[in-house]
């Protein structure tokens, strides 16, 4: 199928990347609908229309179905009962209710991720404060506990060393079903972005080099120091994982680098990626134009990059950075956000580095 420029695109969900994937839709030509049961989201200021409803309103979901010709989503926790409702209601779904319900749940997410052959750290589930004790015991000491649902940004988490009391971190994550995994000894973080459209035709960038703090990304650069095959490995791995999902659209595969060079996915997001902001400003085609090339059916975008770059997030009260200070060669997104709480993503700047001595990345 490929959608012609004036079909209507909708996307579930109104953050920053839904602001970003509608902007790129309207630059090729798509109407674009929002929606989102919070009103004027950053992706609905942008947007042709907005949709202010909550994700299990049938019947809302199913006028909004009807009024798009292909819906496609911007944050992996929309219910997955709402995806089925678009695709039950006739509309193409990308990239497919599947990859949510696995992005959802990291016990599924990381059996998952085996089952394509791509490495995890040492887990277990949890259920109750016995497996807990049991997990502990089996691959402590040093772990981290996940709940399997609902966390993001370092949400729903505590890290559990020797000493630690398990009673008190399980009563921390609300007694939640969980998975304990063994903390990974890394050098870095990395993610791999790729697109892939329904004929499993590919486009991979350059990945990332990531830094968290507090489970928040703070800035993602171009290129990571790593070696040509961990670089290959990364994408091939996202690829793989593409590929076993039949994916259509942009993912992200974050991962850790261990001191080997060998690499150990943590978790991938079955959308547009906040560790690619820098592609709009570095690359040929960005990964929200080619994210909406992928669900539309056109040709994929070159994603060759030009030039090395660093992406900073804004977050919370950095946002007052004052547009007249930036440098030349910087460049400010900001999300429209209103209000700036602590934690909270509100823009990002783009700096260039240099001119690339490299080119795209190597596939
Ligand atoms: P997550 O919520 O799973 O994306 O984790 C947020 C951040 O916590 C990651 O980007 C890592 O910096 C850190 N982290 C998560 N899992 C592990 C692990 N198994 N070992 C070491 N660090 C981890």
């Amino acid at each position: 199928m490929t959608l012609k420029p004036g079909s209507a695109i909708g996307i579930l969900g109104g953050g920053q990347l839904g602001r970003m994937l509608a902007s790129a839709a309207a630059k090729l030509g798509f109407d674009v609908h929002v929606y989102c049961p919070e009103p004027r989201s950053p992706a609905a200021r942008v947007a042709a229309s907005h949709w202010d409803f909550d994700y299990d309103d049938a019947d809302a979901l199913k006028k909004f179905a009807r009024a798009c010709d292909l819906v496609t989503v911007e944050f992996e926790n929309v219910p997955v009962a709402a995806a089925r409702a678009i695709e039950a209601a006739g509309t193409p779904f990308c990239p497919g209710p599947r990859a949510l319900e696995v992005a959802q749940d990291r016990a599924e997410e990381k059996t998952f991720l085996a089952g394509a052959g791509i490495a995890v750290a040492p887990w277990r589930p949890v259920d109750s404060l016995e497996d807990l004790r049991a997990a502990q015991a089996e691959i402590g000491p040093e772990t981290i506990l996940k709940t399997r649902r609902d966390g993001y940004d370092g949400k729903g988490q505590v890290r559990l060393g020797a000493d630690a009391n398990l009673a008190v971190a399980w009563d921390a994550v609300g007694q939640h079903p969980c998975i304990l995994e063994q903390v990974v000894d890394f050098s870095l973080e990395l993610s791999a972005i790729v697109a892939r459209r329904a004929d499993g035709v590919s486009a991979s960038w350059e990945p990332p080099h990531n830094v968290h703090a507090g489970g928040i990304l703070r800035t993602s650069r171009v290129p990571a120091p790593i070696g040509p095959q961990t670089k290959a490995q990364a994408i091939r791995s996202a690829l793989d994982l593409a590929d076993a999902l039949d994916y259509v659209g942009v993912l992200a595969l974050e991962l850790f680098v261990m001191l080997d060079g060998s690499l150990i996915a943590n978790e991938f997001a079955p959308r547009v990626h906040n560790s690619g902001h820098w592609t709009p400003e570095a690359c040929d085609t960005d990964q929200f134009e080619n994210h909406i090339r992928a669900i539309a059916g056109w040709p994929l975008g070159a994603t060759t990059r030009f030039h090395d770059a660093e992406m900073i997030n804004l977050i919370g009260e950095d946002v007052s950075v004052d547009p007249a200070d930036l440098a030349d060669g910087v460049s400010l997104t900001l999300y429209g956000k209103r209000e700036a709480r602590a934690g909270r993503k509100m823009g990002h700047i783009v700096r260039r580095i240099r001119v690339a001595e490299t080119g795209p990345a190597g596939d």
